[in-house]
C-alpha cells in the first residue's frame, strides 16, 4: 500500500467505526469541519487527559485554566493577529485551485529532499555497512548541487516573507517551475495577502468595537490572565499556564482531513521565565515535549525537529515537532521562544501593568515566555495514522487492527460472553459493573466471538475478556491481548487489577 492509499483507509475507517464525521454531513457538509463521533470523543478526551496530566499534574509549578473563546477586540489588535495573521495566497488560473504560496514553495523543497533521500539510499545499497551518509552529503556532487538548491530557495523565501515582497514571492514560484499538483500548470495569479481571522459581531460592545474575533489561539486568553493567576496562585517564576480550547481560523487551504481545520483544539501551555533565560527554558521545552511523543510509544524516527526558517513577529526561536504523517512530515506541535512580545503589547494597549516582583532581585519586570502548543485534532490523525495496520494472520485471514496505546484507546475492555445463554451474559454483566466505574467497557453478544475480537481490534480495545463455561465453574475468565492475540487464563476477581496494571506498564 502506498501512502495516499494508507491515508485514504484511515479516513474511512475513521468514519466507518465512529472516529470523525464531517460536520453536517446530510447538508453535504461543511468544508474543513469536522464532528467527533461516540469513539472519537472517547479518543480525543483520552489524549487531552494524557497532556494535561503530563503538563499540569506532574508539574508543580504549572496550573491549567479554561478562558473564554470571544475576547475583548484590543486583545488581537495588540497581539497583532489582526495587521499580521494572514497567509501569501496563491490562486492557479487553470484549475482554480487556491494555495499558500508559502506552502507550494517548501512542498517543492521537500521533493528536494525527497531526491537526496534517495541518493543516500541507493548509495547505501551499493557501499554497505561502511557507508557514511554525513560524508555523501557533504561530497557527493549532485547531493552537494541539492542542499545547495535547497539553501537558495529557503533563503529567498525568508527574505520576501520577511520584507512581505510578495511579487518576490511569485518570482520565485515561476524561477523554480512550481507546478499546480492538482493540474500541473504554471498559470499563477499574484500572491497576496489573506487575514485568517473569522469575525462576527457583538451587541453589547461599545460603539465602534463591535467587531469581535473568534480566537485563533488560546495562547491570548492566558496572557490576558497572567497576572490573574500568578496573584490568585502565589505563582513564583519561572511557572506555566497550560489550556486545552478551541481555535478558529479561515484557512486558505483546508485538505488533508484533520490536518488543517478551520475549527480545531489546542493543548497550549505558556511558561513565563526570568528574561535572559529564555533559551535554556526554549531547550528544556523542545526536549521535554519530544520525549513526551516518543513515551506514546510511536518509533522516534516517525518524528523529527524542523527549525523554523521565518520567525513569527512575536518569537526569538522557534521550531516544529513534525510528524512522518502519510503525506509527508508535517507540524504536529510548535515550540515558540515568544520573547516579552504578547505582555509587553498587552500593558500598552491595556494600560495595566503585567510586570513580576522578583522577591531575589527586589526588581520588577515583565516575563519571557516559552509557549508549547500541540494541535490536538493533529495529535489524533497521528495517533489513527500510527495505529492502524493491516495484518495478514497465520491462518490466511486479514484482519484491521488499530494498536492504539492502550491508556489513549477508546474502549479499554470488551467483555464477550461466549455464548448468549446459560447464565453467560448475565456472569458478563456482573464483569463489567466490577469495571466500569474506572475503564470504558464494551458488551458485545452479538455473532462467533472471533468477528467479536476483529470488531474490538478495529477499533483499537486492548483487552477482551471472553466468559465461558469454565467461568461459571472456577470464576476464570480469558484475557487477550489485541496486538499478539495471545490469550490468558486469570481469576475474574483479579481482573481489575490486572488491567490496571497492564494500563500501567
Ligand atoms: P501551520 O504552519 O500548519 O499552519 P501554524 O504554525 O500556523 O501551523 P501554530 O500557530 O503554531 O500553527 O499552532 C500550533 C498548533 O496548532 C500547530 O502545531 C498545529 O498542531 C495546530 N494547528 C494550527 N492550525 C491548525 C488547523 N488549521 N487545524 C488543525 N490544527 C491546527
Amino acid at each position: 500500500m502506498n501512502h495516499e492509499e494508507v491515508f485514504k483507509k484511515v479516513i474511512s475507517h475513521a468514519k466507518e467505526y465512529g472516529f470523525v464525521f464531517q460536520s453536517s454531513e446530510i447538508y453535504d457538509g461543511l468544508s474543513a469541519v469536522y464532528d467527533y463521533g461516540q469513539l472519537g470523543a472517547e479518543l480525543k478526551n483520552n489524549i487531552k487527559q494524557h497532556w494535561w496530566k503530563s503538563m499540569v499534574q506532574m508539574n508543580e509549578n504549572i496550573v491549567g485554566i479554561d478562558s473564554a473563546i470571544f475576547m475583548h477586540p484590543s486583545t488581537w489588535k495588540a497581539s497583532g493577529h489582526v495587521d499580521a495573521f494572514s497567509d501569501p495566497l496563491i490562486d492557479n488560473k487553470d484549475s482554480k485551485k487556491r494555495y499558500r504560496a508559502d506552502v507550494l514553495i517548501e512542498d517543492h523543497i521537500a521533493k528536494i529532499e525527497g531526491k537526496i533521500d534517495k541518493e543516500i539510499k541507493k548509495a547505501t545499497k551499493r557501499f554497505g555497512d561502511d557507508f557514511d551518509a554525513e560524508m555523501y552529503r557533504q561530497t557527493n556532487p549532485r547531493v552537494k548541487g541539492y542542499i545547495e538548491k535547497i539553501t537558495d530557495i529557503e533563503k529567498r523565501l525568508k527574505q520576501c516573507l520577511d520584507e512581505e515582497d510578495l511579487e518576490g514571492v511569485k518570482q520565485l514560484i515561476i524561477d523554480e517551475e512550481i507546478t499546480d499538483p492538482v493540474s500541473g500548470s504554471r498559470n499563477w495569479t499574484d500572491v497576496r495577502q489573506f487575514n485568517l481571522m473569522f469575525s462576527t459581531e457583538m451587541g453589547s460592545v461599545a460603539e465602534g468595537a463591535n467587531t469581535i474575533y473568534l480566537r485563533p489561539e488560546t495562547a491570548q486568553g492566558i496572557f490576558v490572565n497572567y497576572l490573574n493567576v500568578q496573584k490568585t496562585g502565589r505563582m513564583k517564576l519561572p511557572f506555566g499556564i497550560a489550556q486545552i480550547g478551541k481555535a478558529f481560523r479561515n484557512e486558505i487551504v483546508a485538505r488533508q482531513f484533520i490536518f488543517r481545520m478551520r475549527e480545531f483544539e489546542q493543548m497550549e501551555m505558556q511558561f513565563f521565565v526570568k528574561p535572559g533565560t529564555e533559551m535554556e527554558w526554549y531547550n528544556h521545552w523542545k526536549e521535554e515535549r519530544m520525549k513526551w511523543h516518543l513515551s506514546i510509544g510511536v518509533p522516534a524516527s516517525e518524528y523529527r525537529f524542523h527549525d523554523h526558517i521565518k520567525l513569527a513577529h512575536y518569537a526569538n526561536a522557534a521550531a516544529d515537532i513534525e510528524y512522518n504523517f502519510p503525506f509527508g512530515f508535517k507540524e504536529l506541535e510548535g515550540i515558540h521562544s515568544r520573547t516579552d512580545f504578547d505582555l509587553k503589547q498587552h500593558e500598552e494597549f491595556s494600560g495595566k501593568k503585567l510586570q513580576y516582583f522578583d522577591p531575589e532581585t527586589q526588581e520588577s519586570y515583565v516575563p519571557y515566555v516559552v509557549e508549547t502548543s500541540i494541535g490536538l485534532d493533529r495529535m489524533f490523525l497521528a495517533t489513527l495514522c500510527a495505529s492502524y495496520q493491516e495484518e495478514k494472520l497465520e491462518d490466511g485471514s486479514e484482519r484491521t487492527v488499530l494498536k492504539i496505546p492502550a491508556k489513549l484507546a477508546p474502549y479499554k475492555v470488551a467483555v464477550l460472553p461466549l455464548l448468549k445463554k446459560d447464565g453467560l451474559p448475565e456472569k458478563a454483566r456482573e464483569i463489567i459493573d466490577t469495571l466500569k466505574g474506572d475503564y470504558m467497557c464494551q458488551y458485545d453478544e452479538k455473532d462467533a466471538i472471533g468477528r467479536r475480537y476483529r470488531r474490538q481490534d478495529a477499533i483499537g480495545t486492548p483487552f477482551a475478556i471472553t466468559v465461558d463455561h469454565q467461568t461459571l465453574e472456577d470464576d476464570t475468565v480469558t484475557i487477550r491481548d489485541r496486538d499478539t492475540m495471545s490469550q490468558e487464563r486469570v481469576k475474574a476477581a483479579e481482573l481489575f487489577s490486572i488491567i490496571t496494571s497492564k494500563l500501567k506498564g
